[in-house]
């Protein structure tokens, strides 16, 4: 079934990009598009789904800078590892690494032991998936936005992984549930609402890996926690990387990666972080002051 990536290339010709960043949201497009400059081939096949950083080091350009410069990790199978750093600390560019949008110029990227770089991109496909920062939805009917995940599912698993997203009753509130075309009249969805359901596709995807990129700015507290939770019922017996805007959503994670300008600072629990980490102990004051600040002014974002 050579490729794999046509279908959603199709799809992706149909696009409506909701994003209010347009700009970066098509440069991520182009870069999803380019992924099919990347031949199908080679024969690795991970049958365990730990993750290992080699002393990978990255630069978008030839001369440019490194957005990431010698970072060695490891993710254990079936584990909770989240990422924190400040903006352009180079925590999407690791993501994306994962995913083979990019190749390092230095070191290598493993997978139960096999390089990334040898792994057929429609395999990697059913290995990773990715919920993206700005999550971008189809201009189709929800029910085909969730499959996407999935072709063959049957309707009642669509309908189960859109519960276990914790968006199931919002699509029953749309004029024609599962049939309703996103962004059509009176079927407006909330960035948080549609991150969700951009989490069913995962969901139905059902893939060993999932990459969570952590919307900066929910538009209330009950998206905010029906994410959350959402978040933890898909890392369940899965090897999960989320990149947390919110440092809570990432506190009880087994291992936490300090990232900024490209370099691992350190990597650890909450608690020993607190500890033996200066940077993450300020980054959670920040946090709690932004915080105490939210609720003084009575903002709902964050
Ligand atoms: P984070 O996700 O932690 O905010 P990024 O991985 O997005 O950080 O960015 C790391 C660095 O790489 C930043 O200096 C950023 O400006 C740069 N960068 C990110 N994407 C691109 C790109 N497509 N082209 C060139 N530079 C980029
Ligand atoms: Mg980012």
């Amino acid at each position: 079934v050579g490729g794999g990536l046509k279908e959603p290339m199709e799809n992706m010709m149909q696009m409506v990009i909701h994003s209010k960043r347009i700009t970066e949201g098509v440069s991520r497009i182009d870069r999803i598009l380019k992924q099919t400059e990347i031949p199908e081939e080679g024969t690795g096949n991970p049958e365990s789904y730990d993750i290992a950083f080699e002393d990978v080091s990255f630069s978008y350009s030839e001369n440019g800078p490194q957005a990431v410069k010698n970072v060695s990790f490891s993710l254990p199978k079936g584990t909770v590892t989240g990422i924190v750093g400040p903006s352009g600390g180079g925590k999407s560019t690791l993501a994306q690494l994962l995913l083979r949008f990019y190749e390092p110029q230095q070191g290598c990227i493993k997978i139960g032991g096999v390089n990334i770089g040898e792994i057929p991109p429609s395999r990697l496909t059913g290995l990773v998936s990715y919920v993206f920062q700005d999550s971008f939805l189809f201009h189709d009917t929800v029910e085909n936005n969730i499959r996407m995940g999935n072709r063959e599912a049957a309707f009642e698993a669509l309908e189960q992984a859109a519960k276990s997203a914790g968006i199931h009753e919002v699509i029953m509130s749309l004029p024609k549930g599962y049939q309703t075309v996103i962004g059509e009249k009176d079927a407006y969805l909330s960035g948080g609402e549609k991150q969700r359901i951009a989490i069913a596709r995962v969901f139905l995807k059902d893939t060993p890996i999932v990459i969570l990129d952590e919307a900066t700015a929910y538009a209330d507290a009950e998206n905010e926690a029906k994410i959350q939770q959402a978040f933890a019922r898909l890392a369940q017996n899965k090897t999960v990387l989320i990149i947390a805007h919110r440092l809570k959503t990432v506190e009880n994670a087994n291992q936490i990666l300090v990232l900024e300008e490209g370099e691992l600072l350190a990597a650890g629990t909450h608690e020993e972080l607190l500890h033996n980490c200066p940077q993450y102990g300020n980054m959670i004051a920040a946090n709690e002051r932004r915080d105490r600040w939210t609720i003084r002014k009575g903002v709902k974002t964050a």
